[in-house]
């Protein structure tokens, strides 16, 4: 196939230095091009710069950005509930739709490098649908710019309120990707009621789960078990992820490890953004055991936290410095979990830098992947499918041709 156009002087995460040639959206070739190829193909001059597979945000809610709007204090209490009583005082009377504010979060997330998401999108008994309406339009719209992936997230509760289950069942009909849970105990007080109702739906809809799981210590762990042990039953294994898991790191590291074991066995994943006053799971422990574990930034911006900017790369770096991963290994690790592992977990296909792979890349300044972690320049090109959707730290209007 003749290409489309050439990325020269790219330097690989392994140090060597290509040419990425690129045709009907994807890497075609990688090495040393032809001479005579730059000047018959539009190329592009990468200047000895890291080039990266496109970031993975693997937990965020799009519908909760206040991007876009003038800023707003936080008007929240120091609980959850009370976050989640403010979100529905706040949200719904905002002068942005949710459609623009995601749109906002979503080019905010590309300008940084950031290609594929997975984003939480409340369904309750008050906005039903609304939310997921809006992200879905504002999905459509940047459908060239970024792929995500929707989770119908019951953030009240499911089994306190009555016909949540119904409208979650009716999100999947309606476009969400995967059903969504919250705290079964702490929120519903009903653990095998919201699990059962939850797995319930995505076994009859074939669709994976991801459930927030913030309850502490021993409260946490038994509902760990309790989702491997469904995931088994459903034969759902690859496709349930537990968000955050705090209490993996509240327990001893004997409960920790069978909870390790568990999860790897059955294949449920696990994913962290660090969180700030919270345990952080012991990742290492937890991938040598077998866990897929990925991160996400979580709350950009929003109701819920005045912190974020949808940069990945400072994300890992937030994630590292938290986990105490110094030596370079221990980066790359931090990288990972922005980068392939989120890739697993989301089942995006032929992901990364590799001939084949869709041309879904971002270059940036620096020797390799530990400094680009640490430091998190800005990104200088960002690229979709083998367009351009961002450049020198801003997403573009629409997709442009390489050159
Ligand atoms: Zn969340």
């Amino acid at each position: 196939m003749p290409l489309d156009a050439l990325l020269t002087h790219c330097r690989l995460a392994d140090g060597r230095l290509v040419d990425i040639g690129v045709a009907g959206g994807r890497i075609a070739t990688l090495g040393d091009a032809a001479p005579s190829l730059s000047n018959s193909v539009p190329t592009l001059d990468i200047g000895g710069d890291l080039v990266l597979p496109g970031l993975v945000d693997g937990h965020m809610h799009l519908d909760k950005t206040l991007m876009g709007l003038p800023w707003m204090g936080h008007a929240a209490g120091p609980t959850r509930m009370s976050r989640i009583e403010t979100d529905k005082k706040i949200l719904p009377y905002l002068p942005v739709s949710t459609e623009e504010r995601a749109g906002n979060l979503i080019r905010d997330c590309v300008a940084r490098g950031t290609t594929h998401l997975r984003t939480h999108v409340d369904i309750d008994l008050e906005s039903r649908l609304a939310k997921l309406d809006g992200v879905l339009a504002a999905c459509e719209r940047h459908r060239g710019q970024a792929s995500v992936q929707i989770v119908a997230f019951p953030q009240s509760g499911v089994m306190r309120c009555p016909g949540v289950l119904d409208l979650l069942d009716q999100a999947v009909r309606e476009g969400a990707d995967l059903v969504g849970g919250i705290d079964p105990l702490e929120i519903d007080r009903d653990p095998k009621g919201q699990l059962d109702g939850i797995f319930a739906i995505a076994g009859r809809r074939g669709v994976g789960l991801d459930i927030h799981l913030h309850e502490p210590g021993e409260m946490g762990l038994f509902n760990v078990h309790e989702i491997c042990a469904r995931t088994r039953a459903l034969g759902l294994g690859g496709k349930v992820t537990i968000s955050h898991g705090f209490c993996l790191g509240q327990i001893t590291e004997r409960q920790a490890k069978a909870a390790a074991e568990a999860m790897a066995e059955a294949g449920v994943s696990l994913v962290t953004h660090g969180a700030g006053g919270l345990t952080l799971p012991p990742i290492e422990m937890l991938r040598d055991a077998g866990v897929l574990v990925f991160a996400g930034n979580d709350d950009i911006r929003d109701t819920w936290s005045p912190y974020g900017t949808g940069d990945l790369l400072e994300r890992a770096a937030i994630i590292g410095w938290k986990g105490d991963f110094r030596r370079d290994d221990q980066v790359e690790t931090a990288f990972d979990l922005v980068s392939a592992a989120g890739a697993r977990a989301l089942g995006i296909a032929d992901y990364g830098v590799a001939v084949g792979s869709p041309a879904t890349l971002f270059t940036i300044p620096a020797g390799g992947v530990p400094e680009a972690v640490a430091a998190h320049r800005p990104r200088k090109l960002v690229l979709f499918d083998g367009r351009i959707v961002a450049r020198d730290g801003a997403a573009l209007p629409t997709p442009m041709p390489i050159g």
